[in-house]
């Protein structure tokens, strides 16, 4: 993209497309640029009828129509956090973007478009300015965060667990080999004989007996 000659400032690719990017350091306070275009007169119906992303509203009754070539400004892309404002002066129906921080060359330079627009354009797409998309990226390391902690609780309490079964098991197997002593145990002849009589079936004198 081509400088714009004796402009501190360039059009350039920004995350959203184009914008405007500072080639010069510009002091704080200092006008920028101009936004401008035809006045649409909100009495004459033919013009309130226009709608574009690049309106400018002045007063209740003027507003700018920015979206004509020669409007450079027009390339400023919004910002939560911006390092320059719109000094809107109804009276004289001009506008201008005035940097409200000391601005370095390479930076983008962006203001506030406000409420309104927010809401209409940018709320329903995300938006995308550097503070909006640190926040997200915040966002998404905590929940990447909390996530990581709770898998490390989740696995420590599965090891306590498993833990707890192998310090358990041997004991559980003692009791069962003692409770098997406890028993009272079948021994020989007499032992089978009565073992048999327990059962379903038994012999007797030759005969099968179903119980
Ligand atoms: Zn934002």
């Amino acid at each position: 993209m081509p400088a714009i000659p004796n402009k501190p400032y360039r059009i350039g690719r920004s995350r959203t497309g184009l914008g405007l990017f500072a080639t010069k350091p510009i002091k704080k306070g200092t006008r920028i640029i101009r936004y401008f275009g035809p006045l649409l007169d909100s009495k004459k119906e033919d013009q309130d009828a226009i709608e574009n992303k690049y309106l400018f509203e002045l007063t209740n009754r003027w507003t700018i129509d920015g979206s004509i070539r020669e409007n450079v400004a027009r390339y400023i892309n919004h910002a939560c956090k911006p390092n320059a404002e719109s000094d809107v002066r109804p009276r004289k129906r001009k506008v201008y973007i005035r940097a409200i921080k000391n601005i370095e060359p390479g930076e983008e330079i962006n203001y506030d478009y406000g409420t309104d627009y927010f809401k209409a354009y940018l709320k329903p797409i995300g938006c995308k300015c550097d503070s909006c998309e640190k926040k997200r990226k915040k966002k998404r390391a905590e929940a990447r965060a909390e996530r990581a902690r709770l898998k490390a609780k989740e696995e420590k309490k599965q090891e306590k667990k498993a833990q707890r079964r192998a310090e358990t098991l041997p004991k559980e197997k003692v009791k069962a080999k003692a409770q098997d002593r406890s028993k009272p145990k079948a021994r020989g002849k007499a032992g089978s004989k009565a073992k048999q009589a327990n059962g379903k079936t038994r012999r007797l004198n030759g005969h099968r007996f179903v119980a």
